[in-house]
């Protein structure tokens, strides 16, 4: 087959979920919102135009009520976000302000709205808080909804696709992306979002492959364009050459069928070449994923991220409810451990039913612990969930944004109060449960020596540590190539994290992205972490690496790499030193 010339364009994004796929561009939201039309009305207008901007806010609220009501039950918690945006429709600022706006400027509905998205977006991106901050994300999406039941312009359901198709657009909420089925969407390219976004989160439970914050991609790609979307490495080609084409087949091929090659090979142990033995866990959102963590071969739950059992719902959830939520993945794992973190949510507005804190900077407010201290009814509630669980199986207990000794002691005394109520209460529970603490604040590696007689174990959280250490934001594109998990205050942090817990004769743990990227196993393996947990997705791969590893020549290497200054001399030295071996091991057959 001979292809046309084609005028190839490269575009480079965020990689939100990993794996290639080629196939024909669907522009999901042209919309044309950006042009809207601008014009005074007369007085007598107004409460007409007043009462049809309300009626575009209406029919948005049904629109997002019915994609509540159809969304899978195995993604309805991620449905918590839509709350947030029938909240947000609802929000002074945004509704009353453009009501205000069409009544004092006497301006037609679709500026009066485009004039408040203007300022209020601007005030959501600047907060510090890494979830309010994507708010202003959410102010867009449903800004856009309005706009579109304002000038009557046709909404793509996503659900009715039914050709295979790449989908393009500005942004995906995680409501529409839990909306993609399978068999008709390979995979998936936003203008907007970052690696911590839901919608990317979502799209790695799904397993296809998302290029995000691309920002020229709807401006650039035309339905039915020949597009090739490398998850993996953030590269998006359009109008691509045949020759590029075929090295995309190429790749895609290979990079199949070594997951799958892997993932047959995932149920071995995770062991080195001289018998040092890992152990390689998954990170969970949502009961339903420990599937995936079992299929991936994964040794047990190092994170179960407890907060989405808290943003699906109107109110607080119940000790019941929260103790089927935890003993559904025990029981699932069995004697493998299932490491249960308490509540990490932040003064957010998501928790519509927790609105009693207005914070400047949220990011460094009332977060995790802090709130959980804060909310001692609310802590033993889940706390007492948590000791139930823990019958049944092998449950360990993990606070969040710990930055001293004083938090763990305190949730420490709250965990014997709910166990204590359990055993007035008549009610079983396990006594001797482990506990530890995330490691992602600096104070709390710099204090490690100190808490370390305090807890079972570390779990150090590198999402939140490179954030808080590095100062960079870690959900901000702008910002991105500066969060670098090999940055020598990271691998100093973290060497110092392992040696403090060696000696006090605790593990040492990891949990944030970091774990996931093969080419960091040989330094996670040599500055000797115990356990990695990661999205179920990589689990094979870690493995993979583990096995082809050798503990004691990865010794010299770690020397070598300390004395390194910067995060790309330690990248190339990586590369010199197991760049081959990784490309082996997980990239080729
Ligand atoms: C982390 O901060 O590294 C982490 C695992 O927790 P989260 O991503 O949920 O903040
Ligand atoms: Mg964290």
């Amino acid at each position: 087959m001979t292809l046309p010339e084609t005028n190839e364009i490269i575009l480079q994004g965020i990689s939100g979920s990993p794996g290639i796929c080629i196939g024909k561009a669907y522009l999901v939201d042209k919309g044309g919102v950006d042009v809207v039309e601008q014009y005074h009305i007369e007085k007598s207008s107004i409460q007409n135009e007043v009462n049809r901007y309300k009626t575009a806010v209406n029919k948005a609220k049904a629109e997002l009520q019915k994609i509540m009501e159809d969304t899978p039950d195995e993604l309805k918690g991620h449905a918590h976000i839509l709350e947030t945006h029938i909240a947000l429709l609802n929000d002074k600022m945004l509704y009353g302000k453009t009501i205000e706006s069409i009544e004092k400027e006497q301006i037609n509905a679709e500026w009066a709205l485009k004039k408040v998205v203007s300022i209020v977006k601007p005030m959501f991106e600047n907060m510090s808080d890494a979830y309010l901050r994507e708010r202003a994300d959410d102010i867009v999406q449903i800004s856009d909804r309005v706009m579109k039941n304002l000038i009557g312009a046709d909404r793509v359901d996503i659900s009715d696709i039914d050709k295979r198709v790449i989908l393009i657009a500005r942004d995906l909420s995680p409501a529409e992306t839990s909306q993609i089925q399978l068999e008709s969407v390979k995979g998936f390219v936003t203008n907007r979002g970052g690696k911590a976004s839901h919608t990317s989160i979502i799209a790695r439970t799904l397993e296809i492959p998302a290029v995000l914050g691309v920002e020229k991609a709807t401006a650039t790609i035309r339905t039915d364009d020949i597009i090739i979307v490398d998850g993996t490495t953030g590269e998006v080609v359009v109008n691509p050459s045949e020759q590029t084409l075929i090295d995309a087949e190429e790749r895609k091929a290979r990079y199949e069928a070594r997951k799958a090659v892997i993932t047959r090979k995932s149920n071995l142990p995770a062991i080195t070449t001289d018998g040092v033995k890992l152990r390689i866990m998954g990170n969970i959102e949502l009961p339903e994923e420990v599937v995936s963590v079992m299929h991936y071969g994964g040794d047990g739950i190092g994170l179960y991220r407890t907060e989405f059992q808290y943003l699906s719902r109107p109110d607080f959830p119940g000790e019941d409810f929260l103790f089927e939520k935890y003993q559904d993945v025990v029981q699932v794992m069995g004697d493998k451990p299932v490491t249960i973190r308490t509540l990490d949510i932040n003064g957010d507005k998501a928790l519509a039913y927790n609105n009693d804190t207005e914070e400047e900077n949220p990011a460094l407010g009332q977060r995790g612990i802090r709130y959980c201290l804060r909310k001692p009814e609310i802590f033993k509630t889940q706390l007492r969930a948590i000791l139930r669980a823990a019958v049944f199986g092998t449950v360990r207990v993990m606070f969040p944004m710990i930055s001293s000794v004083e938090e763990v002691l305190e949730a420490r005394k709250l965990l014997e109060a709910a166990k204590t109520s359990l055993k007035k209460d008549a009610i079983p529970y396990k006594d001797d449960i482990q506990v530890g603490i995330m490691v992602e604040v600096p104070s709390a590696v710099v204090t490690a020596d100190l808490i370390a007689k305090e807890v079972d174990f570390f779990s150090i959280g590198t999402n939140d540590l490179i954030q808080y250490a590095l100062a960079i934001d870690r959900t901000n594109r702008d910002v991105a190539h500066l969060y670098h998990p090999l940055h020598p205050a990271i691998i100093r942090m973290i060497k110092h994290v392992c040696d403090v817990a060696r000696k006090a004769g605790i593990k040492t743990f990891m949990c944030g992205e970091m774990a996931g990227d093969p080419i960091n196993i040989p330094i996670l393996l040599g500055l000797g972490l115990d356990e990695l947990s990661m999205n179920p997705q990589s689990i094979p791969a870690a493995k993979a690496m583990i096995r082809a590893l050798d503990s004691q020549q990865v010794k010299p290497f770690i020397d070598d790499m300390l004395r390194r200054n910067t995060a790309a001399g330690i990248v190339k030295l990586i590369n010199d030193t197991y760049g081959k071996l990784i490309t082996e091991t997980v990239y080729n057959e």
